[in-house]
């Protein structure tokens, strides 16, 4: 009786700490196993037996379960998932050989190079992952893999600019806009890619240029996230700001900020030169990966039809895989032309960018 009453707890433990934090159930699991070599026998089969992928996910719980639920429905592949808003990078290097993670999702294209940079991303060969998403959006020796997009877009006011309005990335620096832009943070992922496709196209010093002008026309201290500055124009603290695409979708289906979406309109940036600069979310398998044909079989699936109908219709970011369309609201922002420099062309600038960001004070 007492030996069932263990083994119920213990198991009992295993599966709460399983959503919460794998690594955390690891070291249960360990210890479980020292008190009792019967007992370990039987958890090692009941606990690892199931089939199950490990995700370090910089991507958000609400986007990612219903994905992941419909992959486990699919294929009886249970995924445990440590969501975070920052230091997976650095938190699969400290771990080394042995993080139980098998993927990392990221939310741009600067982790996936931080992810690389930091010698904890393994290659993966896949005819599935090959067909689902063009050349452009993958490494051509299966180190990463972008599974969405989404373009960096202007805003402006619908009520205070009407006319004169910004056409260009390159028009923000413009000084007919002085104390009329809000954005984020000029070190933010976001906008360090913008600034490294600056650079790209143009160079250091045009860049710099560029990023001071914008700073010099800033209404208030960079601040909050894109959304933020949607808020800020819908209340009358500036005119103009840059935010990413799916944040407008996102704002229109909450009753809270829908008022501040309907506050501005949009406008796809370059549209009679390079193109609107585009960033993506992706995956990476790990260095580390203990179930890595299940993780593929994962990578897979989010690059299927089924799971980018899922981004499409939950986050609005533009489908990697041609074979989906955008959600019907996305769809009526109409087409535009985008800049197809190479993400790796553009993300070799970052840490120029981040540089530069310093260099003129952008945050201050
Ligand atoms: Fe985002």
């Amino acid at each position: 009786m007492w030996l069932l009453m263990r083994m119920i707890r213990i198991t009992i433990c295993i599966k709460s700490g399983k959503l919460e934090d794998f690594a955390n159930m690891k070291t249960r699991i360990i210890a479980a196993l020292a008190c009792s070599t019967i007992l370990g026998t039987l958890l090692s089969t009941n606990a690892f037996s199931a089939e199950s992928v490990n995700v370090y996910s910089y991507r958000q719980p609400f986007l990612i379960a219903p994905i992941f639920d419909s992959f486990t429905k699919q294929t009886g592949i249970k995924v445990n998932t440590v969501f975070a808003k920052k230091g997976l990078v650095e938190r699969l290097k400290s771990e080394g050989k042995n993080s139980p993670a098998d993927l990392l999702l990221t939310s741009d294209f600067n982790t996936i190079n931080a992810a690389i940079d930091a010698d904890v991303v393994e290659a993966v060969t896949s005819d599935v992952l090959s067909v689902n998403i063009p050349a452009q959006f993958r490494d051509p020796d299966g180190l990463w893999f972008g599974l969405t997009n989404r373009a960096r877009l202007i805003v402006v006011s619908k009520e205070r600019m009407t006319q004169n309005r910004p056409e260009t990335y390159e028009d923000l620096a413009d000084p007919t806009y002085k104390g009329k832009i809000c954005t984020r943070s000029g070190k933010h992922n976001y906008m360090v890619a913008l600034t490294a496709s600056v650079i790209a196209h143009a160079g250091q010093d045009a860049a710099r240029k560029w990023l001071s002008g914008v700073k010099d026309n800033l209404a208030r201290k960079p601040q909050g996230n894109d959304r933020a500055q949607v808020k800020a124009i819908s209340q009358g603290e500036c005119d103009i700001a840059i935010i990413n695409s799916y944040y407008m979708g996102k704002m229109l289906a909450d009753d809270k900020q829908i008022a501040w979406a309907n506050s501005v309109d949009l406008i796809f940036p370059n549209q009679a030169d390079r193109g609107t600069h585009m960033n993506i979310s992706g995956v990476v398998l790990t260095k580390s990966a203990g179930n890595k044909s299940n993780a593929i079989k994962l990578m897979e699936y989010l690059s299927s039809a089924d799971a980018q109908k899922i981004y499409a219709e939950v986050n609005y970011e533009y489908p990697i895989n041609k074979s989906v369309s955008p959600s019907e609201l996305v769809q009526s922002w109409g087409d535009f032309t985008y800049d197809t420099l190479p993400l790796t062309q553009v993300s070799k600038y970052r840490n120029d960018a981040s540089r530069l960001a310093d260099e003129v004070n952008y945050d201050y």
